[in-house]
């Protein structure tokens, strides 16, 4: 039997517009309207989705769920819109099959923002967050796979979604976001291995994972 391969997608400057007003999405009644998607998501998931032995999941950091200051963006608000955003996809005929998300802040992320308020029982460093692999782990026990029959993939525009596939011996794709600089400079120092792809959107990032399958 072919292995499978997991392909792991970041949500916010990645999938949907992550700028200032997109900004901890849930945090006020008028997210709806905010979830954007990207150019070429739509063409760049349905080249993924048919990639023989695929499956496609969403890991996002909602950090902002620890935020007491936004008292609507709870675990439930947070889980709402990933809900939402993958229905959006799904009534555009591209497919994510489910999602998971980190609603932890760690010290380090609670040090830099003095003026901000958190909650303490989500403050800690858990073994979610991107970097970390919990919920690279939750995708493939979800599939019932497990690394070692499995190809992973990360696709994001944060170094910390490409080390994210590094950490399983997996490949990292960097979509570099506007509003992100300096991200595609911090993966140049991960290492130039065949393991990480910079690619200018999905559509690349889609047909770089294809082509790759193919000649496995
Ligand atoms: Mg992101
Ligand atoms: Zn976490």
């Amino acid at each position: 039997m072919a292995g499978k391969t997991l392909i792991c997608l970041d949500r916010d400057g990645t999938l949907i517009y992550d700028s200032r007003e997109h900004l901890f999405l849930g945090r006020d009644e008028s997210w709806r309207s905010k979830v954007k998607f990207l150019p070429r998501v739509m063409e760049g998931l349905k080249i993924l989705a048919a990639i023989p032995h695929s499956v496609c999941y969403m890991i996002t950091n909602q950090a902002g769920v620890a935020i007491t200051d936004y008292p609507l963006l709870t675990l439930e608000r947070a889980q709402e819109v990933c809900s939402y955003v993958l229905e959006e996809l799904k009534n555009r005929g591209a497919e994510i099959k489910g999602y998971f998300l980190c609603p932890h802040a760690t010290l380090e992320y609670v040090h830099s923002k003095p003026d901000v308020r958190f909650d303490p029982a989500l403050v800690r460093e858990c073994a979610c967050l991107k970097p970390a692999l919990g919920m690279v782990f939750e995708a493939l026990e979800a599939e019932n796979i497990t690394p070692d029959n499995a190809g992973v993939y990360v696709i994001g525009d944060r170094a910390s979604d490409v080390q994210t596939a590094l950490n399983i011996q997996g490949t990292g794709i960097l979509i570099p976001f506007k509003n992100e600089p300096g991200q595609e400079d911090k993966v140049k120092k991960l290492g130039r291995d065949p393991h990480i792809f910079i690619a200018r959107d999905m559509v690349e990032a889609a047909e770089f994972i294809r082509g790759r399958e193919r000649s496995s």
